[in-house]
């Protein structure tokens, strides 16, 4: 074991503040990251207050979170082939799955059938836990490690391991493209992000937001229109106009509204998550063969052809860079959505 220094929740509730705390000995396949930035990302704060009781087996404390990690490599493991030293890496949502389920072996480990592991709040296959990225390094193995863009600020990257995937993942199973008219609901870490790989995709963006107050972003960004949903005439002037949308709102909002926009065979992705359920009426289904789907992260395989589509197309975050002493007072921001649009903190102020 190693000592690691971080910013941890000691329990629930309880603010972050510094931690040293053990990391494993680095084995044959892993690779030692030295952490240079990590994002923070709105399901850090649910996880580090045990707002997610209801879904998770254990919540883990201490609590190191952190799940958009972005760093050089430091040390590589005898039998690593994929990394060398001085690499610039990054590790996303999970460090390992099961690697021979039927979903594991289609490059799906974030819907491993057996166990994924998570980054942070988990526990890996010696039933120790595992800790995040608000931290000065982390040891994973080097299949669970994706290569950095190389011509993009590694900063601005970091996200993408998070807000990044859960955005283009959908976009990329539902087909997203030229000729196909694409909404996306909410314009905030996850939004934007959508926003950016729609419109790099090729599709015609449409932005669903609250209130007109975030109009030119979303233009700068490459959405082409923009529609603030507190007004009603919006859901009635855009009735069956788009074959996808992507939900990114996690409060509870009346998702039969937005799915009597979708056209025919139109299909709504979740990837917000409230946490209390939200009904829906068949009626807003049957009516135009709608779907109602949700998606969760993505692969590997698919979280490298991200960041590979990203450093072609140029496409990073909009993000704000904060020292990991303002961690509490970001969190407090994020809930108040009062970032534009991801904090990523500079692990260097560790
Ligand atoms: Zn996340
Ligand atoms: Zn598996």
């Amino acid at each position: 074991m190693s000592k690691s220094k971080g910013y941890a929740a000691s329990k629930a509730q309880e603010p972050l503040a510094p931690l040293t705390f053990e990391r494993r000995e680095p084995r044959e396949h892993d690779v030692v990251i030295d952490i240079k930035y990590c994002g923070i990302c709105h399901s850090d704060i649910h996880q580090a207050r045990n707002e997610w009781s209801d879904y998770q087996e254990e919540c883990i404390f201490p609590m190191v979170p952190g799940h958009e990690i972005a760093g050089v490599v430091k040390a590589v493991g005898g039998k690593v082939t994929k990394y060398k030293v001085g690499n610039k890496v990054g590790v996303g949502c999970f460090v390992d799955s099961c690697r021979t389920c039927a979903e594991c072996k289609r490059g799906l480990e974030q819907y491993c059938s057996v166990a994924t592991v998570w980054t942070y709040n988990a526990r890996d296959k010696e039933g120790q836990p595992t800790y995040g990225g608000y931290s000065d390094r982390i040891v994973v193995d080097e299949n669970y490690v994706l290569r950095m863009p190389e011509n993009l600020p590694l900063d601005a990257c970091a996200p993408l391991l998070c807000a990044g995937i859960t955005l283009y993942s959908p976009l990329r199973h539902w087909q997203a493209g030229p000729g196909k008219k694409v909404a996306i609901v909410g314009l905030g870490g996850l939004g934007h992000m959508g926003v950016k790989l729609a419109h790099a995709m090729g599709a015609e963006v449409t932005v669903l937001s609250q209130s007109l107050k975030k109009q030119a972003d979303a233009k700068r960004l490459g959405a082409d229109h923009f529609h603030a949903t507190q007004d009603p005439e919006t859901f009635t002037k855009l009735k069956n106009s788009f074959d996808l949308i992507i939900n990114t709102v996690a409060a509870k909002i009346d998702w039969n509204q937005y799915l009597n926009l979708l056209k025919i065979d139109g299909t709504m992705v979740l990837v917000g998550l409230p946490e209390k359920d939200v009904p829906v009426g068949a009626f807003a289904l049957t009516a135009q063969r709608r779907s109602l789907a949700g998606s969760q992260i993505g692969g590997i395989g698919e979280t490298q052809e991200m960041l590979d589509f990203c450093a072609k197309h140029g496409v990073s975050c909009d993000i704000e860079v904060i020292p990991i002493q303002k961690v509490n007072e970001a969190y407090e921001r994020v809930l108040k959505s009062d970032v534009r649009y991801r904090f990523v903190i500079d692990m260097s102020t560790l």
